[in-house]
């Protein structure tokens, strides 16, 4: 995943004030609490990082009062300006406006996705409502739009380059597609909709996280521990001291804490009850029920659909994506998923067949499949994630995604311990060239806590740029969930672990390799079902045998991960891919579902989603990787109608790491220095195109369906 629910730009809400007095008195209060606050001042740090030192999580509400005011000044002066529409005056000025705003943004909603609190959690529900009705403002100010449009018709005569025209061509599009061709009342209830779509889904993260965070399963009998590893036991260990216990073990819904138990827990009953809950979160009819969020969530997409001429939701998303239309990824999903299915159909009748052999005489269950998938994989294959794991220690890992930067794009990492951090946890890092010029900044934060969002995401601190050749460099960050070290131990991750730095890293590349004019179509400010393309083909790389023996060395020997345990690993990780692709797809289809509804009728969640499962034959013991209650990406996010996009991706990934392979040489500098230039360009041109030119075709999907065993 690539960072959270960003709002590009923004106008403010001045609340009326009762005498002229009070009104002043209090802007000389604002305007003192201004000077003070760290987030509008210029930032003397190095690099101009973030003053994460200094910053206090009641400096944010205020910073965004202040910028979003400013916002609006500058947007009035473009529209009050007595010269005629320029590219100059009316593009370029709109893309730099609200440089504040969009600082203390980038910088706000990285810190409360990582290391949230009360404040930062109540200064977001305030301030969400009010950022998307500033930039609907922006985006339905007649005024600008004829301004823009009076430059975009002008477009073949000014002379513009391509990235100037491209620049013109989305910032047009941000207005049409915003609505500001609708009469006024239409636009209001438009207005409406987009605040109350970005306070539901608000309430639907802030849901989940009482969901994820509340439940707890004790237990004090270690029978019910199995064969766990020792890092899985300490952690419980801890948890349940945390928690109040003297003894015992804890484990939570944080998928850490959750999939060593199921994996390991001979304790069917246990693991149904944790299963149950990880499965339920937001569908407990308690306060922080989710199903009504999505109900109304989906009308108000479809009402938006409607109003700005598309038949349903998914069509507005993806006739600015690479798919440009729902049937086309249905089309390539159809393709894929009777593979995908068969293949997991196969596996649940062996692990049934093993459970058996168990001497249990039950139904199979959803909660039994990881359990004895980690079971025949150490039969099979006589492989257990536990023999690797140490030989993937965190930094380990870093160190490998670092060197692989290097060896494809000459890339140096330094850390930096004088640059401020949100978190003691928190790892930075000065990126620089082979001549050794600085390129940019990582801040790298690995371990789960209560104050993270679950899963991993990048997040750009800062958007590269380079107008009028004042060269911005990106500052980018990687967030994980993993377990931290322990007293014992350091954090040794699981193969999928690993992979997940990487894949992280591949976005956080993808912003600071950036080298464009414009903030707004830098990094990775791509097309959806792009965007996760320079991610996931840094899998490829991570657990190549050619890459594995530069990096994956044991923490405590220092001993290159043997040649046969990479082979039974890779072995092992292909097996049960039935069931990974089964349950990412069903999710993907479930999304697609939700969101091709040609009308605005109400629906029951937990109805709709079981026929929407039905229709593709699901079986039962597997549940979609996100059922629609704990939906982040879709309802929480911004992947509605867009989490096809990784499969999507996938045909890229695939398609790309076989021609390093098929060179001999999975770092092959020619193919290293195309690729670069491609993913350099963000979002300068179109996915297709950029792709076309750095492979010389277009993609195709024979290396994926190889790559999965499909074919
Ligand atoms: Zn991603």
């Amino acid at each position: 995943m690539y960072k959270t629910g960003i709002f590009i730009i923004v106008l403010v809400l001045i609340s009326s004030c009762s005498t002229e007095t009070n009104q002043k008195i209090k802007e000389k209060q604002e305007m003192k609490q201004t000077e003070k606050n760290p987030l509008l001042q210029k930032w003397n740090t190095p690099f101009g990082t973030p003053p994460f030192d200094r910053i206090k999580s009641e400096d944010y509400l205020p910073a965004f009062k202040t910028a979003i005011k400013k916002h609006k000044t500058e947007i009035n002066k473009i529209t009050a300006n007595p010269e005629a529409p320029s590219f100059e005056n009316t593009i370029v000025a709109l893309e730099q406006s609200g440089a504040d705003l969009k600082k203390v943004q980038h910088v706000f909603f990285a810190v409360e996705a990582a290391n949230t609190d009360d404040i930062l959690k109540q200064t977001s529900k305030e301030i969400q409502p009010e950022l998307a009705a500033h930039a609907d403002a922006i985006r339905m100010n007649k005024k600008l739009f004829e301004r823009v449009d009076a430059v975009y018709r002008q477009r073949n005569q000014l002379n513009l380059d391509d990235e100037d025209k491209k620049l013109l061509e989305e910032t047009y599009k941000m207005f049409v597609r915003a609505g500001v061709n609708l009469p006024p009342e239409k636009q209001k209830r438009l207005q409406n909709i987009n605040k109350e779509l970005a306070s539901l889904s608000q309430q639907f993260n802030d849901n989940l996280l009482s969901e994820t965070n509340d439940f707890e399963l004790y237990i004090t009998d270690p029978k019910d521990l199995g064969d766990m590893p020792k890092q899985a036991v300490d952690a419980a260990a801890e948890e349940a001291q945390r928690r109040g216990h003297q003894s015992g073990w804890s484990f939570t819904l944080q998928r850490p804490s959750i999939y060593p138990f199921l994996d390991y827990s001979p304790n069917r009953t246990l693991r149904k009850k944790i299963f149950d809950a990880y499965a339920n979160r937001g569908n407990n009819n308690n306060s922080h029920d989710n199903k009504k969020i999505v109900e109304q969530m989906v009308q108000l997409r479809a009402e938006k659909a409607h109003l700005l001429g598309y038949e349903n939701y998914a069509q507005y998303v993806l006739s600015d994506n690479m798919a440009e239309k729902p049937e086309k990824v249905y089309g390539f999903m159809n393709k894929i998923w009777p593979a995908a299915l068969n293949m997991a159909k196969k596996d649940r009748n062996e692990l049934a067949k093993a459970m058996k052999k168990d001497g249990i005489n039950e139904t199979f269950q959803a909660s039994d499949w990881r359990y004895y998938v980690r079971k025949i994989r150490n039969e099979k294959y006589q492989f257990d994630e536990s023999v690797t794991k140490p030989y993937f220690e965190v930094n380990a890992v870093r160190d490998g995604a670092f060197l692989l930067a290097h060896k494809l794009f000459g890339l140096n990492f330094k850390e930096r311990k004088d640059i401020p951090t949100w978190h003691k946890d928190q790892q930075v890092f000065e990126v620089t060239d082979t001549t050794g010029k600085h390129i940019a900044v990582i801040y790298m934060d690995f371990f789960a806590r209560p104050s993270k969002r679950g899963g991993a995401w990048m997040n750009e601190l800062r958007m590269q740029s380079n107008v009028n050749g004042n060269f911005v460099t990106p500052i980018v960050t990687n967030n994980f969930n993993f377990p931290a070290p322990t007293k014992n131990m350091p954090s040794l991750l699981s193969f999928s672990q690993a992979q997940t730095v990487f894949h992280e890293f591949g976005h956080g590349l993808h912003g600071m390799l950036s080298n464009v004019k414009y903030a707004s179509l830098s990094g990775t400010n791509v097309p959806r079902d792009f965007v996760e393309f320079p991610s996931q083909v840094m899998e490829n790389w991570m657990s190549h045998p050619d890459m594995l023996k530069l990096y994956a060395k044991n923490y405590q020997t220092g001993e290159i991960i043997p040649k046969n345990l990479i082979d039974k690993m890779n072995k092992a990780n292909s097996y049960n891919e039935g069931f990974r692709s089964v349950e990412y797809m069903a999710a993907a289809y479930l999304d697609m579902d939700w969101h091709t509804l040609n009308d605005t009728l109400a629906r029951k969640t937990l109805d709709f989603e079981q026929k929407s499962m039905q229709k593709i034959g699901l079986i039962k013991e597997i549940i979609p990787r996100y059922r629609s209650t704990y939906y982040a990406h879709i309802f929480g996010g911004g992947y509605a109608a867009g989490y096809y996009s990784y499969l999507w991706s996938e045909v890229l990934d695939a398609d790309t790491f076989a021609a390093f392979e098929n060179s001999g040489n999975i770092f092959n500098p020619e193919l290293a220095h195309k690729y670069k230039k491609m993913i350099s360009s963000g979002g300068t041109k179109s996915g297709m195109e950029l792709y076309k030119e750095f492979m010389g075709r277009e993609p195709k999907i024979d290396a994926l369906l190889q790559k999965k065993g499909f074919k």
